[in-house]
């Protein structure tokens, strides 16, 4: 059984509607947006100030933690004043973590409650020890008597739920008998579905969140496909936990939120940021039109769902490929990371110049893609030095044509050409050129030419061939997208045997949805990458929408730093901070990524509390911990090595940390 529809159309998962007060999620509702308010719970004044604020900018269901009983209980006041300034039509909602009394307490007075059922009533000491069968059906009667009194007191209030997972804060019991996997994720909301269902209770919201985009997809695909074995078919809310901020937080959550999106899955989002509340909303928004735009089409025939893929959706696996040499330090293939191409504007030395001026040493573009035309002399190329060209030829331009220049290319130069479903002989003589002249040639094709011509790639086979998607030809209509369009172009390649790598272009003709701006781009680009990345799919990455060349490259290793494909730098994982929040996590955050920011490949987690912090940092290589008011606590993956340091001190000694495990580089800081 799929977890979708369709893998290569949008088709919207059906699920029950949940009223969140007057707020419907799922069933043929809008997909909702939301948010977190950050101030201190008990300080009613403030709460109810952030409350206002998201909703003004359309947030329409506001999350506020209750981490005790004295907070839930502000809860209340915090309620009436939202409604006496205006905004009883939103919800508001509870998030709790560990305290049941605190639960019971919040849902007298807010529309939902989320629970986390990693520390809901349940142990997080990071035990390890075999639990018997015995022992687990024990520990889920206990699991049962601690949630059922909520449950009940929800149905008898109208209240909703959100069984919240996430990723690394999973229960020592779940830990134990499925790992930190998205299967014990799902394991672990399952157990909470089922108390609640035998409680005749149904008004749930589940999410699967981690700071992993890769994980956080298997897991919610996992969790739809469990659930429909078991008939149940309640709304998800999505989000990628500790994204961080900037350009980075948003791509990570764009890749997670996105291709679930395209998938169909998915009915209310929250973009977490490691920024001011309302600014998640606009990324929120953004995201919600390009999903719903595919919503809205009807649903065209379903040819392409009878592909057999040969992917693993619950798994993640690289497809297998050949190996190409491009520049001397550019290859593709297996063991090697997707590699940059970027495009030239038609001024070729003025593109030159400003990826040269760039400052992308440790972001070099690989690839350099040069419209060529008729008129263009190409033996007038300049050097791309330690890149390599890769040539777009006009349509006009013929085998016999090209073939004196052929020979006055730098071996690994490749020539790019999109093929329609007529033009075998044409396609034959431009592979045999590039072989000859030991060139690449990149295949563009639309699904439909690649069937058309598959007599003729079965006979070439796939030496120094790349493939691409025709996307100016591909029939975008309606709800299909260019990721689905992608997926079906690898299908095809598995079927006819052909390993050739493939390459991820990011054109106007690809997108979903939106406006011209930068942030609509980079969700473009995050959504059909990222989705792509993450299903192992993608062996040469270009974003041809951004015509600022340094901006491209930029972009297209953070997509790629984003899905975990490729590594470029530090990665940070931030939590969106909230009322537990110790310290200024953006100025902190900013600060240790100005001193920090260089160390490539090394994983620095900054959390805002202990409670939920050492759980979510995920794999993280280093911790920076809110331990108490004014007081860090520094960890070394999921170990504290520092407890309590004050503030002050606390940088200089997760810098002597990094030191002391040999992850340090002396190198100037790599600007944010
Ligand atoms: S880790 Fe951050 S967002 Fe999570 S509970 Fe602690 S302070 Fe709040």
């Amino acid at each position: 059984m799929s977890y979708c529809a369709s893998r290569f159309s949008t088709v919207r998962r059906p699920t029950r509607e949940v009223k969140v007060g007057n707020v419907g999620v799922g069933g043929t509702n809008p997909l909702r947006l939301q948010s977190m308010t950050t101030s201190d719970t008990q300080d009613v004044a403030a709460t109810v100030k952030q409350s206002i604020a998201l909703a003004e900018v359309g947030c329409e269901i506001v999350r506020i933690t209750a981490p005790n009983v004295a907070a839930a209980k502000c809860l209340k006041n915090i309620r009436t004043q939202f409604t006496a300034a205006g905004f009883g039509h939103v919800p508001l909602v509870a998030d709790i973590h560990f305290l049941p009394s605190a639960a019971m307490e919040a849902v007298e007075h807010v529309e939902k409650v989320r629970v986390n059922p990693g520390n809901y009533a349940d142990k997080k000491k990071f035990n390890v020890r075999e639990y018997t069968d015995a022992d687990y059906s024990t520990e889920l009667q206990r699991l049962h008597d601690a949630f059922s009194p909520l449950v009940i007191r929800a149905r008898q209030l109208g209240r909703a739920l959100r069984i919240g997972t996430n990723h690394g804060s999973l229960s020592d019991r779940i830990m134990n008998r499925y790992g930190d996997t998205p299967l014990g994720m799902v394991e672990s909301a399952l157990e909470f579905l089922r108390i609640a269902e035998a409680n005749s209770y149904k008004e749930m919201i589940l999410s699967m969140k981690a700071s992993n985009p890769k994980v956080m997809i298997q897991a919610y695909r996992l969790l739809v496909q469990r659930m429909a074995q078991e008939d149940m078919h309640y709304p998800l809310h999505l989000g990628v936990t500790e994204a961080g901020d900037g350009e980075d937080g948003r791509i990570k959550s764009a890749i997670g939120i996105g291709s679930l999106l395209l998938d169909g899955l998915g009915d209310t989002i929250r973009v977490s940021l490691t920024e001011d509340s309302v600014y998640e909303i606009p990324v929120a928004r953004a995201i919600a039109d390009k999903a719903m735009s595919l919503w809205a089409a009807d649903r065209p025939s379903p040819s392409a769902d009878r592909l057999e893929e040969g992917i693993d959706s619950y798994h993640f696996a690289k497809r297998e490929t050949t190996t190409l040499q491009f520049a001397p330090g550019v290859t593709v293939g297996p063991e090697q990371p997707p590699r940059v191409v970027v495009r030239a504007g038609a001024d070729l030395s003025v593109t030159l110049a400003s990826l040269a001026a760039g400052k992308l040493k440790d972001t070099p573009p690989e690839i350099i893609l040069v419209a060529v035309g008729p008129a263009v002399q190409l033996a007038q190329l300049p050097d791309p030095g330690e890149s390599s060209y890769a040539l777009e030829l006009a349509p006009a331009i013929t085998p016999a044509e090209f073939k004196p220049f052929a020979t006055t290319l730098r071996p690994g130069t490749m020539l790019v050409r999109d093929f329609a479903g007529g033009e075998g002989p044409v396609l034959t003589a431009f592979a045999r050129l590039a072989r000859e002249h030991q060139l690449i040639l990149a295949v563009g094709l639309t699904p439909e030419d690649f069937s058309a011509l598959s007599s003729t790639l079965r006979q070439l086979g796939d030496e120094r061939l790349v493939f691409s998607l025709n996307v100016s030809r591909t029939n975008l209509a309606g709800p299909a997208h260019a990721l689905g369009a992608y997926r079906q172009l690898a299908a095809s390649l598995r079927d006819l045997g052909l390993h050739a790598p493939l390459w991820i272009r990011n054109t106007a003709a690809s997108a979903v949805h939106g406006d011209n701006s930068f942030l609509s781009k980079l969700l473009e680009a995050s959504f059909l990458t990222g989705g792509l990345l993450c299903d192992g799919l993608g062996d040469l990455l270009s974003i041809e929408t951004e015509p600022d060349a340094p901006r491209a490259t930029r972009l297209a290793y953070n997509v790629l730093q984003g899905a975990g494909a490729r590594i470029s730098k530090t990665e940070f994982v931030a939590c969106p901070s909230c009322g537990r929040t110790l310290f200024d996590l953006q100025t902190t955050t900013q600060r240790i990524r100005a001193q920090t920011g260089h160390l490539k490949g090394v994983k620095i987690a900054i959390m805002g509390c202990i409670v939920n912090g050492p759980g979510e940092m995920a794999d993280a290589d280093f911790g920076y911990v809110g331990g108490a008011p004014g007081k860090i606590n520094l960890y070394v993956g999921k170990n504290c090595v520092q407890y309590n340091i004050p503030q002050a001190d606390a940088d200089a000694k997760l810098i002597a940390l990094i030191k002391e495990h040999g992850k340090w580089l002396d190198a100037a800081p790599v600007p944010a």
